[in-house]
């Protein structure tokens, strides 16, 4: 590792993980508060906000790639998460008009080209069918939280299922839960329209930059520590977000967090059926099949011949570092044999591509949010995780810097979320050059 390359730079925010779902959406609500709050015009002052990532928007080592995340407002997972989704909603749909539309759709929700989302399950309340730690059966925890948050749905029989979606087939105790708001954000694109509404309002964004370490100076400002391409630079900051997803392991000590490998895959579709399977006719799922196994897809994308298909997996908990990022032949086979044919008569054995993609997950399928407990509320952690953060991240991005630059956010994500125990791997500069030069 060579010499510091420039004087250090402060800042009042720095926002670690940069290219994520949740570290892009924080960077651009810190971004337009600093903007908004500042006297002079942007061009003549220094960014005050500093986004960091070790990869550039667009790479697939963490969470938040592969072109579709689930969204819903009925959250079955826990009522404390409607707020949060509905929220996010309203952001994804202001930064769509903000960029007229130059980043394709981010929110795909039921329109006149869009079905809207189902969650198939047994018709009967068993808690054999929860699904990310909910409560009892997950289509009737939705139901009900749909009801109570006056969230559009519609409850389909086995016979209605039959007629509207004859896509897919059903088992004999199987119904339907339609919402109008459920449908699929494209994370890639979210994260780019993220950074592009950062950049407008004056943050620096610096990626292919990972960050080493970070400790508190004597003067109370936080000290990071990051290399880019083996030079090592210090930056100082009055508060951070770490936002590390998978990566926080390295950075926080955790006592609960274990990073699960998931795999996704796209199958193609009959050519004779692919019509059936465009989003006007195909929505965004969500099938309990059995106290362990759930399937989730969505309709083919434009120009596409193949559609998502996947499952969870809570078996082989790994790193980011160790992960096989390979999906084998026989991976495919078996999510084909157990999960398509039976399912999805007109889909194929052809698998067109795969991809391996992380979860963190927290006890009982939470989230992680909550002050570092070593930096006096200066550094807060995030990671909303378990599977199920990508909906919320835009809300939770903007609670962030909210909390991080004013003090107060409009929604108080740390009290819904603190209490995991978080302990600080303190890595000083000095060791850093020792360990990694
Ligand atoms: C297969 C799969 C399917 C999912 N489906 C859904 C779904 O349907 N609906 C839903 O709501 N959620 C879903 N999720 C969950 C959701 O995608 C995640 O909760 C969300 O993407 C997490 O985003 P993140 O920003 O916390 O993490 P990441 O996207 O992993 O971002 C972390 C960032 O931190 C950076 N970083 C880490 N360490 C350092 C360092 N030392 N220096 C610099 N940068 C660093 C990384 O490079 C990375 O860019 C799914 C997740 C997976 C894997």
């Amino acid at each position: 590792l060579g010499l510091k390359v420039s004087t250090p730079r402060s800042y009042k925010l720095i926002i670690l993980g940069a290219s994520g779902l949740v570290g892009s959406s924080a960077f651009y609500q810190a971004s337009k508060i600093t903007c908004k709050n500042s006297s002079s015009p942007l061009l003549h002052q220094a960014a005050q906000v500093l986004g960091l990532d070790q990869y550039p928007a667009g790479h697939a080592a963490g969470s938040s790639h592969g072109e579709s995340r689930i969204t819903r407002l009925a959250i079955g997972e826990g009522m404390e998460y409607v707020t949060l989704a509905k929220r996010s909603h309203v952001i994804w749909q202001e930064v769509e008009k903000q960029l007229s539309g130059d980043f394709g759709k981010l929110l795909n929700i039921k329109s006149d080209n869009q079905t809207g989302g189902l969650i198939i399950g047994p018709a009967s309340e068993k808690g054999e069918a929860s699904y990310h730690g909910s409560a009892g059966g997950f289509l009737q925890q939705s139901k009900m939280i749909a009801d109570i948050n006056n969230v559009k749905h519609q409850l389909l029989s086995n016979s209605q299922l039959k007629q509207t979606f004859p896509q897919f087939a059903f088992r004999a105790d199987d119904v339907g839960y339609c919402e109008d708001t459920m449908g699929y954000i494209n994370p890639d694109a979210c994260i780019k329209a993220n950074l592009a509404l950062a950049k407008q309002h004056g943050g620096e964004l610096r990626d292919n930059e990972k960050v080493l370490g970070f400790s508190q100076c004597a003067d109370g400002k936080i000290k990071l520590t990051t290399s880019k391409a083996h030079v090592l630079q210090e930056y100082f900051t009055d508060k951070l977000i770490i936002a590390a997803g998978p990566w926080l392991n390295n950075l926080v000590e955790t006592q609960n967090l274990q990073v699960m490998r998931q795999t996704v895959y796209w199958f193609r579709v009959r050519p004779e059926a692919r019509e059936d399977f465009m989003p006007a006719r195909f929505p965004t799922f969500i099938w309990n099949l059995d106290s362990k196994n759930i399937i989730y897809g969505f309709p083919l994308m434009v120009n596409a011949e193949a559609i998502k298909i996947s499952t969870e997996s809570y078996t082989t908990v790994t790193t980011p570092e160790s992960v096989d990022r390979t999906v084998s032949a026989e991976e495919i086979a078996c999510i084909h044999d157990k999960f398509i044919k039976p399912y999805f008569p007109a889909v194929t054995s052809q698998c067109v591509k795969s991809q391996v993609c992380l979860y963190t997950v927290a006890p009982k399928w939470r989230f992680v949010i909550d002050f570092h407990p070593d930096f006096d509320e200066k550094i807060i952690v995030a990671s909303p995780c378990s599977g199920h953060g990508a909906k919320h991240a835009a809300a939770i991005g903007e609670a962030l810097a909210q909390r991080s630059l004013l003090s107060k956010s409009d929604i108080d994500v740390i009290e819904l979320f603190k209490g995991l125990e978080l302990r600080v791997i303190e890595k000083e500069s000095a060791q850093l050059r020792t360990r990694f030069a």
